[in-house]
């Protein structure tokens, strides 16, 4: 059975005192959902927000980290780090990663095996940009990301992988996949964690949608079959916008 996730992103956007309050709004407007509920603050952010979810069904992820356990490597966040505070999740290979700070697949590989290594539960994101889609391209790039980024996995646990399929195109731009293309490529990613995987593990998998899902369109999304859940950049800095999402 894959139980519905609905993840928040809030990107670079919230103090730590901002996000608080958030926070709180949330916990009073999320009471009744059957979806694991998971925001993910800036770093640091993360040590109040896990304060403030106490006693609540939220659950607190990171929004990256480095691959390496400690070193000389200004700036970075470890896993280990992460896992010393309790955070249960960590995105990799958000697009914004991929496009801004040139994270590719190798380095996204790494970051999930040390995600692995340290009992986080990482949620990989993959999707094609309006380039490749326009070129047809789709489907091989999605390939190749699910097969780099999941290469040489096998020693470590997965059944904690939670993927996400982002099409950079919707990102942040009020455009949604429709719900029947965000189905189709969904599915094809199921195929593709099926020969990296295995087929009982890649059944079980929840793949999540991102890209402009609000509360007005997250309920179809969530009615196609593939779809297990979404994940949501904009709409999740809104108390209210987003407690709709987790309650759709
Ligand atoms: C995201 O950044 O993961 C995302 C899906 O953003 P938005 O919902 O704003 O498109």
């Amino acid at each position: 059975m894959r139980v519905p996730m609905i993840a928040g992103n809030w990107k670079m956007n919230k103090t730590p005192e901002e996000a608080v309050v958030l926070v709180n709004e949330l916990k009073g407007l999320i009471q009744n959902t059957s979806a694991e509920v998971v925001i993910c603050p800036t770093f640091v952010a993360l040590g109040d927000v896990l304060k403030a979810t106490e006693g609540s069904s939220i659950k607190v992820g990171a929004q990256n980290m480095h691959h390496q356990d400690s070193g000389a490597f200004t700036g970075e966040i470890s896993p280990v780090f992460l896992k010393a505070m309790n955070i249960e999740y960590v995105i990799l290979g958000h697009s914004e990663r991929r496009q801004y700070f040139f994270e590719g697949n190798n380095e996204i590989n790494k970051k999930l095996a040390a995600a692995l290594k340290h009992g986080l539960k990482p949620i990989l994101c993959v999707g094609e940009t309006l380039e490749q889609r326009e070129q047809g391209t789709t489907y091989d790039v999605i390939k190749e990301q699910i097969q780099k980024c999941l290469e040489n996995l096998q020693e470590f646990n997965l059944e904690e992988l939670i993927v996400a399929y982002e099409p950079v195109w919707a990102i942040g731009t009020g455009r949604t996949a429709t719900k029947e293309d965000a189905n189709e490529v969904i599915g094809f990613i199921r195929q593709q964690l099926i020969e990296v995987l295995g087929e009982k593990l890649s059944l079980n998998t929840r793949i999540l949608y991102g890209g402009s899902v609000k509360s007005s369109n997250i309920r179809e999304l969530m009615d196609m079959p593939e779809i297990d859940g979404a994940l949501v950049g904009g709409a999740s800095l809104d108390a209210l916008e987003f407690s709709k999402i987790a309650c759709y």
